[in-house]
């Protein structure tokens, strides 16, 4: 893929929609959508790659796993109409990310406030599962959209899988980190730097149902996060390497409409 660059995103977004670099996940996600749950019968699933959801002057990035077969796959927007959305969009919203706290779908006119989602996949796979080859062929999408956000100050990683793709997304583009080999926990924190710039990579277990449902990621271990990720965008010392259980409470954050997105 050509290198894209700036204001690029809605070029991602129509090479996305049409890509066919995995044609078993296209027809996986195809089929789900004929099918159909039952619960969602009368609704027309989007049933393509599902592209990310912000805009160029987002400061702050999440990078999930993919789209759910019965989620994203059915509403085209990420997180958007399934469990994990239902967990984090109210978080985004308790941070100042987010207009709203409900996602139903595409058309439902939230909007983000300095804050790009996407994914190491757009496709959804069987299981959850992605195979190494499908990242392998997803992964120059992720780098084409963190060239188009050259505000960027913060890579929210949601999941090991995606934290794994955050970290090479940022050292494909020449960054170097504080830790010889990032590891993934939850509220770990690592500072990246490049030539020109810093970037606070902050992980997070990915709020799944099975991980909000057991307990294993609670409400206010995810608030703590996103305070965290608040913090690093707006500079405050100190913000990188406290710990998650340190960070300030989090609230409804004024952030400037020219940040608002889609
Ligand atoms: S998973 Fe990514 S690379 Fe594979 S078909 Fe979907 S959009 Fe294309």
């Amino acid at each position: 893929m050509e290198r894209l660059g700036v204001g690029d995103l809605a070029r991602i977004e129509r090479r996305v929609v049409t890509c066919r670099r995995c044609p078993e996940l296209r027809a996986y996600c195809a089929s789900v959508a004929r099918e159909k749950r039952r619960a969602f019968a009368s609704e027309t699933y989007w049933g393509k790659p599902v592209p990310a959801f912000g805009n160029e002057d987002a400061r702050v990035m999440l990078v999930g796993l993919a789209p759910g077969a019965h989620g994203s796959n059915r509403t085209g927007r990420p997180f958007t109409g399934d469990a994990s959305g239902d967990f984090l969009y109210p978080a985004l919203h308790r941070a100042g990310f987010a207009t709203g706290s409900k996602a139903a779908h595409r058309g439902d006119g939230l909007r983000l406030r300095d804050c790009l989602i996407t994914a190491a996949m757009r496709c959804a796979p069987p299981q959850n599962k992605p195979t190494p080859q499908q990242l392998r062929n997803c992964f120059p999408y992720l780098l084409a959209e963190f060239d188009a956000l050259p505000r960027l100050r913060v890579v929210v990683a949601l999941g090991s899988i995606g934290f794994a793709a955050s970290v090479r997304m940022l050292s494909e583009r020449g960054f170097t980190f504080d830790e010889k080999r990032p590891r993934f926990a939850h509220g770990a924190e690592f500072s990246a730097r490049n030539a020109h710039r810093v970037i606070t990579l902050l992980a997070s277990y990915h709020p799944s149902r099975q991980n909000t449902n057991t307990g294993k990621l609670t409400r206010s271990m995810f608030d703590a996060i996103f305070s965290l990720a608040a913090a690093a965008v707006d500079g405050v010392p100190g913000a990188v390497s406290r710990s998650p259980a340190q960070a300030r409470p989090s609230s409804n954050r004024e952030r400037s409409a020219s940040s608002e997105t889609r």
